[in-house]
């Protein structure tokens, strides 16, 4: 019979050979990547190390120059290898060279090789060094090959973290973790937070990895696996589960994927291979992550997301630490740092200690970071690298506001934002005596200072903030969090407690806006060239009557006997005000029909978003009961300057004459219909710019709960008759002398308007 010579269980046989040897830690690494360069029939196989000073050190090879070895070295971030390290994800090129972080290593004469495959050399999530395979013909590396070099990668790790390999300073392998670190990421949600670090996933070291016994290992998965499900059970009946919507669903997906034959054959096929249950699990979730990142499709990324989070959960079986943070809670402060989560796992943290959020991934529209705002809680995102260099219990601080981590911060940057928090703290109990106050200038101009919403833990900030109404509820907030399509009858629950909570002051219901950089995870989409341009928003809405009619129905019984006003996103021509309309009364009609009650009074109106709404104002005016200007996606499109992209976020300032002149065309149409007007952008909540709203004639604005105290400070301390006369001349001045931005400045520093 012939034995076969290559496949995942010859290599795991001859690797477990190796390590079994008695052999110097460099001998068995050069004989490890022998045996995986003939395995593989690769013509190159390398070992690169992750030095404490974040350097990775070419430590052993077959096939490139010897004489490089120990001589070649990247660091961290820098060329394939490097990004592979920071990234702790996989790269399979056929055309190596000509990838965007390709860095050529003259000393290794690796010039001539074209196909690269590379995997990072991770212990308990941590990078330790990659591991490389090149061939001279452009091929793609397959799956086999790709878990086969993930397989050698795990037994590479303890071999690193066994401390023997000569050459490393006295902390070996790996990053040092002692050292103060400052990070650069994207602030996602405002605010500061100081505090220690709670891993979202504690590392979990499997350390075992070739099993014994192979039916032994499949058993003690079978058993992990029953108590994995058990526990989603148990926390299904948990009484604050079965009453919150948004987490059940999570959990009753995690049910479902729990019981996936696929997963749990793929984990069994890596028990046959030789590897134990805890090394199988990390295995296939390893794969899982090299997929989830190929992946472009939304849907199917939070699919595997999940898929993630549940491997995590079952290796916490499996070794014995059951999944903790639902239950341990920290009792000081302390800042989530995770790569990614799912909104309902950030309710699990909630509670006072938990002041802050720092993400290796995230974006403003992530459903994660739509909560953490609705918590008040800080996000710092795409910090790259943070899950390797925090640990837990190490001192952390989060800054929203200029999107930057400090790890184990110096006791001078400690002080420095301790101080930073304490002068918040106070400006803030300044704002709270205002609460109260009239929203009144100071020559007796009353302003309707209204806040934007979109979640049930929005609510209580009506209240605490003394907004006047709600300018903006983002009805697709609860489409967004959600795992599923909500219900009609969950629609309009949410609808009645908004409603309810606002009591007599006005609610402005948006319809959905979704499309563009509002994904739902769970509705097919096709993915379009210029997706903020696209199918999205009430052009949506009016292609699926079957999404729009039973919002409306949910949003006409919510308010049945009171005044409902519906707001359409993203109007581009007065047309689409008109059909929503037709489709608004038709339901109307067929409520009234059914015996239903309806809202005592309707309003309908329309968001001025697109800048060709600028150019029909009369019209507009006349097809409407209220507008309202989105002044985030009004800015972008007139600037065609994407809103979510950092690179340009402070190129184009919406404080420019051109924005502002366009803003005031629009007060003097709604001036000259009588038409009711607000703002409800992010501009509304920046004491400055808000100074600018009123000095081009709004009278109301809408913003987040929290930027209404500052506002209002502004608000009693302006002269708004003297604050026009100053501003509309300064307007119509051509640009090169002061920006409208340095005028405005100027203009508060010398009236004593705080900004
Ligand atoms: C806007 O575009 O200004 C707006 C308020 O809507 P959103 O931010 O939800 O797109
Ligand atoms: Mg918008």
């Amino acid at each position: 019979m012939n034995m076969p010579t290559s496949g995942p269980r010859v290599l795991l046989k001859r690797l477990r050979e190796v390590m079994a040897e008695s052999l110097g830690a460099q001998d068995r690494l050069d004989k490890i990547v022998r045996h995986i360069a003939a395995n593989m029939v690769a013509e190159v196989c390398s070992v690169y190390v992750l030095r404490s000073d974040g350097v990775l050190e070419l430590f052993a090879t077959e096939g490139l120059n010897p004489g490089s070895v120990h001589e070649a070295s990247l660091k961290i971030g820098q060329g394939l290898v490097g990004t592979i390290a920071s990234t702790a994800r996989p790269l399979n090129l056929s055309d190596a060279q000509h990838h965007p972080a390709f860095a050529y290593l003259p000393e290794t004469g690796e010039e001539i090789y074209n196909s690269f495959l590379g995997v990072p050399i991770l212990r308990a999530g941590r990078p330790l060094g990659v591991l490389v395979v090149q061939n001279q013909a452009q091929r793609n590396y397959r799956d086999d090959e790709v878990e086969a070099l993930e397989t050698t990668a795990m037994v590479l790790a303890e071999l690193i973290a066994a401390g023997q390999l000569e050459g490393l300073d006295k902390k070996g392998a790996g990053l040092d973790l002692s050292r103060p670190q400052r990070l650069e990421g994207v602030a996602l949600a405002d605010g500061i937070g100081l505090g220690y670090v709670v891993l979202h996933e504690p590392r979990v070291l499997v350390t075992n990895l070739f099993n014994e016994n192979a039916e032994f290992e499949t058993r003690r998965l079978h058993e992990s696996l029953g108590k994995l499900r058990i526990s989603i059970d148990d926390m299904l009946e948990r009484p604050d589960v079965a009453r919150d919507g948004e987490h059940r669903e999570v959990l009753e997906t995690y049910r479902m994927f729990a019981n996936d034959r696929g997963w749990v054959r793929r984990m069994e096929e890596q028990i046959v291979n030789g590897l134990t249950a805890e090394a199988a699990v990390e295995k296939v979730q390893s794969d899982n992550r090299a997929r989830m990142m190929r992946q472009s499709d939304p849907y199917l990324r939070e699919r595997l997301h999940d898929f993630d989070d549940l491997a995590y959960r079952l290796l916490r079986e499996l070794v014995g630490k059951p999944h903790g943070p639902l239950k341990e809670k920290s009792t000081r402060d302390y800042i989530v740092v995770a790569r990614n989560m799912g909104a309902a796992e950030l309710l699990d943290y909630n509670g006072p200690q938990l002041r802050g959020l720092v993400l290796e991934e995230g974006a403003p529209t992530s459903h994660v970071v739509i909560v953490a705002r609705a918590l008040g809680i800080p996000v710092v995102g795409q910090v790259q690298n943070v899950l390797s260099l925090a640990d837990t219990d190490n001192a952390i601080i989060a800054d929203g506001l200029d999107g930057e981590v400090y790890v184990r911060p110096t006791e001078e940057i400690q002080s420095a934002y301790s101080e930073k928090v304490r002068f918040r703290a106070k400006r803030q109990e300044i704002y709270d005596k205002l609460r109260d106050e009239p929203a009144v200038s100071k020559d007796g101009v009353a302003v309707n200072l209204l806040m934007n919403a979109g979640l049930l833990m929005d609510l209580p900030n009506l209240e605490r903030s003394g907004a006047k109404g709600i300018g903006l509820f983002r009805t697709e907030l609860q489409f967004m969090v959600a795992s599923h399509m909500p219900r009609p009858n969950e629609q309009e629950n949410l609808y009645s407690a908004v409603l309810e909570a606002a009591g007599s002051l006005p609610v402005t219901f948006r319809t959905l806006d979704i499309g563009g950089d509002k994904v739902l995870p769970y509705m097919r989409h096709e993915q379009e060239e210029n997706p903020a341009l696209g199918w999205r928003a009430v052009r949506l809405s009016l292609d699926r009557p079957g999404l729009l009619r039973p919002q409306i129905r949910a949003l006409l019984k919510a308010a049945a006997n009171r005044e409902l006003r519906v707001m359409i996103p993203m109007v581009s021509e007065t047309r689409e005000i008109t059909a929503v309309r037709k489709l608004i009364n038709r339901e109307v009609e067929l409520l009234t029909r059914f015996g239903h009650s309806v809202p005592r009074r309707l309003a309908v109106g329309a968001m001025i978003e697109v800048p060709s709404l600028l150019f029909q104002l009369d019209e507009l005016m006349q097809a409407v009961d209220f507008v309202s200007v989105g002044s985030n996606d009004l800015f972008q499109f007139m600037f065609a300057s994407d809103r979510g992209n950092p690179r340009i976020a402070k190129r184009f300032d919406p404080m420019s004459r051109p924005f502002l002149r366009a803003l005031r065309r629009i007060v003097d149409a709604a001036a000259r219909f009588d038409t009711p007007l607000t703002l409800c952008g992010e501009i509304a909540g920046k004491p400055i710019s808000a100074l600018a709203l009123l000095g081009i004639g709004f009278r109301s604005i809408s913003m987040s709960a929290v930027y209404i105290g500052p506002v209002k400070a502004m608000l009693i301390e302006t002269d708004i008759a003297r604050l026009e006369q100053a501003l509309l001349p300064e307007l119509d001045k051509p640009s090169g002398g002061q920006t409208m931005r340095e005028f405005l400045t100027d203009y508060a520093a010398q009236n004593g308007i705080p900004y």
